[in-house]
This record gives C-alpha cells, sequence and structure tokens, in this order.
C-alpha cells in the first residue's frame, strides 16, 4: 500500500506551530499532547514527527530509530501522567483508529492513550 500524506492535516499544523497544543512530552521524533475533547481523565496523543498517515504506514516505513522514539515516548506518556500500571491511574488503553472502518478522523498517524477511569469492555 502506497500513502499520500495530506500537510494540512491538524496535527501536521500542530507540528509546525500553527495550531497551539498542551504537550506532555516532546522527543527528537515524537510529540504528545493532550486530546482538545477528552474521552476519560487522562487522555494524551502521541503522535510521531514524521509524515506517516496512519499506523499501517508507520509500520512499513519508518526507520527503527523513529519506532524506538515513539514506542519510549508512549511508555513514558503513561508513567508521567500516573496511567500506567502501579502509577495509581490503574492502568490504561491505547488506541490507533485507521482508516475508514477504524473511524480515523485525523490522517496523521497517533496512538490514543486513555486512562483514570474504568474504560469498559470494547468487544463484547
Ligand atoms: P476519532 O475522532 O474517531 O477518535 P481519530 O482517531 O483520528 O478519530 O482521533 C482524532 C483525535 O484528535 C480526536 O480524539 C480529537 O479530539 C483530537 N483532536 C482533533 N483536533 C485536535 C487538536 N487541535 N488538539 C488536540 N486534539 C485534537
Amino acid at each position: 500500500m502506497s500513502y499520500s500524506y495530506d500537510p494540512g492535516n491538524v496535527f501536521a499544523r500542530i507540528l509546525r506551530g500553527e495550531i497551539p497544543n498542551r504537550t506532555v512530552l516532546e522527543t527528537e521524533h515524537t510529540l504528545a499532547f493532550h486530546d482538545i475533547g477528552p474521552q476519560a481523565p487522562i487522555h494524551v496523543l502521541v503522535i510521531p514527527k514524521g509524515p506517516y498517515v496512519n499506523f499501517d504506514h508507520f509500520a512499513t516505513e519508518a526507520s527503527a530509530e523513529e519506532i524506538t522514539d515513539f514506542t519510549r515516548a508512549a511508555g513514558e506518556v503513561c508513567r508521567m501522567t500516573g496511567a500506567a500500571p502501579g502509577g495509581g491511574g490503574g492502568g490504561y488503553r491505547a488506541i490507533s483508529n485507521t482508516g475508514e472502518a477504524g473511524v480515523q478522523e485525523v490522517p496523521h498517524y497517533h496512538l490514543h492513550i486513555l486512562g483514570g477511569r474504568i474504560l469498559g469492555r470494547m468487544l463484547p
């Protein structure tokens, strides 16, 4: 699958500093910030700085360095927010809505980190 990245998407604009964000963590290849419409007491989005449309695109075309940086940053966000097991939050859910069936709205890969409450079952 070849992906075409839309540089006008809202997260690209955040990365360019055109739209403000509430940053939680920034590393060389990754930015994490609070979701503007939180679905739980903790709702942080973790995005790579590179132009990847979705998880499939990131997993196939990002460098090992970018993937490591992203994964470590996401883990750090879970600990920083207290969501990680042992941090008082009791755990979290990490979700990446992908494509049409996944109801992905913003075409820049992002991982939702949700926590701070019992989230309920996703699947029956
Ligand atoms: P869905 O809206 O179905 O969850 P996505 O997985 O693409 O689709 O999620 C996009 C997320 O981006 C939403 O949770 C939305 O609240 C969030 N969002 C949109 N614009 C901004 C913004 N400017 N700053 C922070 N979060 C944003």
